[in-house]
């Protein structure tokens, strides 16, 4: 029934093959009963690789499981090594996904140590040539794949679609009783150009586990529909991410409405979130964006929780709004330190509250709460461990004391 529906969380995952993507020691599995994963991509020039080596590094810090570069001329390619090597040293071993256009087929011929450097390629199968060309160049870079064992996505864009395909579907639409009508041929042509040329993979010599998929549009309606349609057409694992999904707050709307749909089925096995920076932006927001969909979700854990209050006409003074944003960030900075060394961690919620009408409700049923004190209350902000009262708060210092309890805590309980 509805109520039984309602409120059970997330469907059974779709059946898919899983993919592995390594780098030395670090593998990163895609598909199958793997966690979803978060990537991301740099806007660096590539050319320019201790810019790009300082971004991916501040993108796997965020989280990144994944990050893609751009490989778009010969600069690019010679690059890449050479990035690789300033990651290998910093220690940071995410694997890196090379992006290809038009030219991919002599990027990585004529630079294996490119080639060999990337953990994976991605085609664009829109933007490889025309003609007998097209074929030809597919092949160039599928049999690439094939020598340096890596895997492939084929990433399909609405922007960008093998038109000669287009064309095909058109026709053959035409040619129906009752033709579909054309938002139907274009999911059609997106499906199928992503797995005919899947298909023609496999017949190349790549394994099929070795190959992911993506058709991408910029529409949340557009996507929901296309990847339903896919995730029924195939079991190849898929990539899944809103393009061009824009500026701000509507970027972030657009890309969690179009994911939450599909990730609530069953559907997408990896996941970009594709925003444009604000000028002078954060790079590292969309990998956090990309986090926050699948956590509060449920589907997995990253980083403690802030429940906060919205605050409202009660809250006092910028205290609140100081102390929450301070624990978010504090939170998100000690991650990559806190993963390894207080394993867990990621489970802990703490709660920030702007009074004591909600909080001291709230602050109970979180590991560790706070509840400022709000207008006409006295300047005393209780502190709740466990749903217990430990202490309570007062004067210029609550900020930094309260930072010094969540520590002591994640110390005392998440410490091996
Ligand atoms: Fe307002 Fe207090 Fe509710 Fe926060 S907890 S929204 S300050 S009434």
């Amino acid at each position: 029934t509805s109520k039984t529906a309602i409120g059970s969380g997330p469907s059974g995952r779709r059946d898919s093959r899983k993919v592995l993507i390594a780098h030395g020691q670090r593998q990163i599995w895609v598909g199958g009963d793997a966690p979803v994963v978060v990537q991301s991509m740099t806007n660096t020039d590539t050319a320019d690789a201790i810019g790009t080596a300082i971004q991916i590094k501040e993108l796997a810090r965020a989280g990144s499981e994944l990050v893609r570069l751009t490989v778009d001329r010969p600069e690019a390619a010679a690059a890449v090594p050479y990035i690789r090597e300033q990651l290998d040293k910093m220690d940071i071993d995410v694997p890196l996904v090379g992006d290809f256009h038009y030219n991919g087929h002599t990027l990585l011929n004529d630079y294996p140590d490119c080639a060999r450097a990337l953990s994976k390629y991605r085609i664009n199968p829109g933007n490889v040539g025309k003609g007998a060309k097209r074929d030809t160049q597919f092949a160039q870079m599928i049999e690439a794949a094939c020598r340096y064992d890596k895997p492939v996505r084929i990433g399909v864009n609405w922007g960008s679609l093998d038109q000669a395909l287009l064309a095909r579907i058109m026709d053959e639409n035409a040619g129906r009783a009752e033709p579909w009508p054309a938002q139907a041929v274009m999911y059609e042509a997106l499906v199928t150009s992503a797995i005919e040329n899947a298909v023609r993979a496999e017949e190349l010599g790549l394994a099929r586990d070795k190959i992911i998929l993506s058709c991408k549009v910029s529409g949340v309606q557009d996507l929901i529909a296309v990847y339903r349609e896919l995730a029924q057409r195939c079991d190849y694992p898929l990539h899944l991410g809103l393009t061009e999904a824009g500026m701000g707050s509507k970027g972030i709307v657009a890309s969690t409405a179009a994911l939450a749909v599909l990730l609530q089925e069953g559907i997408g096995d990896t996941i970009r979130i594709s925003l444009t920076p604000e000028p002078g932006g954060d790079r590292t927001r969309e990998v956090i964006v990309g986090q926050e969909i699948l956590q509060t979700m449920g589907l997995r854990k990253f980083a403690p929780m802030v429940i906060a209050c919205p605050g409202c006409g009660r809250t006092t003074s910028t205290t609140f709004q100081e102390l929450a944003d301070n624990i978010q960030t504090y939170l998100r900075e000690q991650m990559p330190e806190w993963k390894k060394s207080y394993p867990g961690v990621e489970a802990m919620n703490v709660a920030v509250m702007g009074c004591i009408v909600n909080g001291p409700g709230e602050s109970k049923h979180a590991n560790i709460g706070i509840s400022l004190p709000g207008t006409g209350e006295s300047p005393a902000a209780p502190v709740f461990v466990d749903g217990e009262k430990v202490v309570t708060l007062r004067g210029e210092r609550i900020v930094e004391e309260f930072q010094d309890i969540v520590l002591n805590y994640v110390k005392s309980h998440y410490g091996v």
